[in-house]
């Protein structure tokens, strides 16, 4: 037995909803399911448009093209975060610049952001890690005050909250990801959501090769097929359905964890909740903080004997061969040493926490 660190948890409803659309015949990109999550999902964000894409990467991809970045361009990026942020600013053959993480959120600090801009940074992209909303104000009133793009990647954050506003409408457009483990899934899939109209119909084009709106077959842009298909939307509708349950559960979770395993701080170092933000808790996470104790690979070995799923954080991409930056980010770079994610399906039951719990605790105070 394992208890694997993620598991989508699919049920009758999403069943039902896509078996509706195999029978209905739409089985590509068109089909009324597509609208519908867009729609829905949109206005789930609080914001005006959403154009579903085939993944979250792809999702990036779009709106980094809809910003104009292009060749030479520099795009301010944290460092800690899955490397598709990276990758999207180099498809467009743009320069990602690494800042360093803040201990307080474990996102981007914002005080960093500024000693980074230069004359051809062109956007930022906070990333929502974890869960856990960027401290958007000072992104904000940088992008404001040099004219640059805000692209969030809120990949792992639908239904964040950053001062009571939602994750998704925070800058110019955002990304979300509905890949397997993700808050709520479409098996693959992504959107972007903006609340400006020529991005959005830029990125609908985009999207569908390039073809003009108004005639048919008549291509202006090199494009691409990114598309969703309609049974992939489907299953985003009826899980949009359940969003509200599956962030109770996902609340319910790290209290659970979290009442176990404070009585080791300041050994390890729990998920922060800022109190201007609503964390979501996609993956319950730890720092380990003992520079003395039992390092995390350690742990995750251990956890692997006892038949617990775990998973480092994600590796510092300025330290990856092809983004190698040379810099020392110190605090991205004890994250990604000393950080690790803990199972954190909506079906994980109390026992079951309380064992992962149990094994950590005997591990690190043997
Ligand atoms: C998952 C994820 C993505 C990419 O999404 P895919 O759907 O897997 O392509 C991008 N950014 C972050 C932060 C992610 O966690």
């Amino acid at each position: 037995m394992i208890i694997p660190i993620a598991e989508p948890v699919i049920g009758e409803e999403e069943k039902a909803l896509v078996l509706e659309g195999l029978a209905s015949g739409w089985i590509s990109s068109i089909g009324k399911y597509i609208k519908e999550f867009e729609e829905n999902f949109a206005e789930y964000c609080q914001v005006k448009y959403g154009i579903t894409t085939s993944n979250g990467t792809t999702a990036l991809h779009l709106a980094v093209i809809a910003a104009d970045i292009g060749p030479g361009d520099e795009v301010i990026i944290p460092s800690l975060t899955f490397v598709a942020t990276a990758n999207a600013v180099k498809y467009v053959g743009g320069k990602p610049i690494f800042v360093d993480s803040e201990m307080d959120t474990w996102n981007i600090d914002p005080e960093k952001v500024k000693e980074k801009i230069t004359r051809r940074t062109k956007a930022i992209i906070p990333v929502h890690l974890y869960g856990h909303p960027v401290n958007m104000e000072i992104i904000l009133s940088i992008a404001r005050k040099y004219g640059i793009k805000i692209i969030e990647d809120a990949a792992e954050s639908h239904g964040a909250e950053y001062r009571g506003r939602k994750v998704g409408g925070l800058g110019d457009m955002a990304c979300f990801s509905f890949f397997g483990n993700k808050i709520i899934t479409t098996g693959e899939g992504g959107m972007i959501v903006t609340n400006n109209k020529s991005l959005a119909e830029k990125i609908r084009m985009l999207r569908d090769h390039g073809m003009s709106k108004r005639r048919k077959y008549y291509y202006p842009k090199i494009g691409f097929n990114y598309r969703m298909t309609n049974l992939q939307a489907a299953l985003g509708v009826a899980q949009l359905r359940k969003i509200d349950f599956i962030l109770q559960r996902k609340k319910e979770i790290a209290f659970s964890y979290n009442k176990h395993l404070r009585f080791l701080v300041p050994d390890v170092i729990l998920p922060p909740e800022k109190s201007w933000a609503k964390n979501v808790f996609w993956m319950y996470s730890l720092t380990l903080n003992n520079k003395k104790g039992i390092k995390r690979d350690v742990l995750m070995k251990r956890l692997k004997e006892k038949g617990i799923d775990s998973r480092p954080f994600f590796f510092p991409i300025h330290k990856l061969p092809q983004y190698r930056s040379g810099e020392n980010l110190p605090v991205a770079e004890f994250l990604a040493e000393n950080g690790l994610n803990l199972p954190s399906s909506i079906n994980l039951s109390d026992e079951k926490i309380k064992y992962i719990c149990d094994t950590i605790i005997s591990t690190l105070r043997p």
